[in-house]
């Protein structure tokens, strides 16, 4: 299996090398070059698996040889063995056809748990295997940075450098990051929007020399591994609700794109999904760009689901370029378009490809937390606010096609937010045991300013791959 690059410019790769590198040399980001086919009695004979065998299934034709299979299965095993409940991402049903998919039950209460435990291992083994040394840099808009840390804290191959935008996520989210006391983590507050820590993560990937030095290799959910660890619990929640023999639709609280084009890929593997419905905040370059077919960057709004306040979407651009028959040119066209002006128009063969797979959804304020209460008040379930931005986004897409079960992601535990759980029920979500310390324990994280120089400074000074360079 070989993978190339959105933007045509960066040689094509094995699975390892991917994701080692993260972000492509030319700016762009790996796709494999087809997707694998599963047959629909593949599909069928995931019932009853348990998840670590149905990952292997799904996730080894995208691997191939660059991890021998026992390997693979050692890691897969070991990644989900961590999670607090045996079926790693239960559902729950929620109403007659809606049903809650629980993402969260891994280390750092979000979604991305799922992934970058996977993603861990593998780099892990790619790089002592390599006897290299690597430093990991990530933007977050809250959760990612948790994960990533969680995954990498005190490995010796890695150095870990985490930027978040200094005071724009929860309390919970930043003590997750600040409280691990590892030598090789490095949480830094810049001053400026996810946007702005993402665009100088972009900055650095492009700089050639800084790449080399430090060994750069990026964990965001532009990493394909992260994707491929996703694309899981598409088809084991599917299967559990009568995949392949009837379809079923996902709803996803949405920001970079990452976790419903997990679905979109299980969808072009032979899963029946009816309908992707991307659920945005008020931040809803999304769903304005697929009413429109103008995707237009506006400013960042602070929301209470914080982990989707977030204009530029990068994996937008993986489903740009299935949209465009894959054609380089026209995404590199329409990224330089989004440099300069900040927009682009999408043509009309394009749009209508994009709008035959997905629906998409905004989500105000105040009915993200008319939801939370409604839902606590019928039911006793507490939703966090980006799965409740879902729910609300799923109801809505039920009304089209009543008849298909509605798999919405649940994407974070209540408990990151307690505040606005709290607003919305008047109940304060207590943190699970294994968490309970981290309101007290000391904080370690530096503040630096949003400038590409300050930030390439200080991890030049930490990194071990750097040393002398
Ligand atoms: C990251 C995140 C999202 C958005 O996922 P994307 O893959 O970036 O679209 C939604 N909810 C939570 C809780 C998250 O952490």
């Amino acid at each position: 299996m070989r993978y190339i690059s959105t933007r045509g410019e960066a040689p094509a790769l094995n699975f390892v090398d991917c994701a080692l590198a993260g972000l492509a040399a030319d700016g762009g980001l790996y796709l494999p070059e087809t997707y694998p086919q599963l047959h629909a009695s593949t599909i069928a004979g995931l019932a009853g698996r348990t998840y670590a065998e149905a990952a292997e299934t799904i996730i080894a034709p995208f691997v191939a040889e660059s991890i021998p299979r026992e390997e693979l299965s050692a890691m897969i095993a070991d990644a989900y063995r961590g999670f607090r409940h045996a079926a790693v991402t239960p559902l729950v049903q929620l109403s007659d056809n809606l049903f809650l998919l629980e993402l969260f039950h891994g280390p750092t209460l979000a979604f991305k748990d799922v992934a970058m435990q996977l993603l861990g291992r593998v780099m892990n083994h790619a790089l002592k295997s390599r006897g290299k040394r690597a430093t990991v840099v990530g933007a977050t808009s809250g959760d990612t940075g948790a994960a990533a840390i969680e995954a990498f804290r005190g490995l010796d191959q890695v150095d870990v450098f985490i930027l978040y935008p200094h005071g724009r996520v929860s309390d919970v989210q930043r003590r997750q990051m600040t409280t691990v006391a590892d030598e090789n983590i490095h949480a830094i507050a810049l001053e400026g929007t996810f946007d702005d820590a993402q665009a100088i993560l972009k900055c650095l990937f492009r700089d050639e020399k800084f790449r080399a030095d430090a060994g750069l290799t990026g964990v965001n959910s532009i990493n394909w591994a992260r994707v491929l660890a996703q694309i899981v619990y598409y088809f084991t929640s599917a299967v559990a609700l009568g995949a392949p023999h009837r379809p079923v639709s996902f709803a996803v609280p949405t920001g970079n794109f990452g976790d419903i084009l997990a679905g979109y890929v299980a969808k072009k593997m032979g899963l029946p999904i009816e309908r992707l419905v991307i659920a945005t905040n008020e931040n809803d370059i999304l769903a304005r760009t697929l009413h429109t077919g103008r995707y237009e960057v506006r400013g960042v709004k602070a929301t209470q689901s914080p982990s989707m306040d977030i204009q530029v979407s990068s994996n937008f651009e993986r489903l740009l370029f299935d949209a465009h028959a894959r054609d380089a040119a026209a995404v590199r066209n329409l990224m330089a378009r989004l440099d300069q002006s900040r927009a682009f128009d999408i043509g009309a063969e394009a749009l209508a490809r994009i709008r035959a797979e997905f629906d998409a959804e905004s989500v105000s304020e105040a009915q993200t937390k008319a939801e939370i209460s409604r839902i606590y008040e019928k039911s006793g379930y507490i939703l966090d606010p980006h799965s409740a931005v879902g729910v609300v986004a799923g109801f809505r897409a039920l009304k089209n096609h009543a008849h298909t079960p509605m798999i919405v992601a649940g994407t974070a535990h209540p408990a990151k937010f307690p505040d606005a759980i709290e607003a919305a029920t008047g109940v304060h979500p207590p943190l699970p045991a294994h968490l309970a310390g981290i309101m007290q324990a000391k904080e370690r994280f530096d503040v630096v300013a949003n400038d590409i120089g300050a930030v390439e400074k200080f991890i030049r000074a930490r990194a071990r791959a750097t040393a002398g360079k």
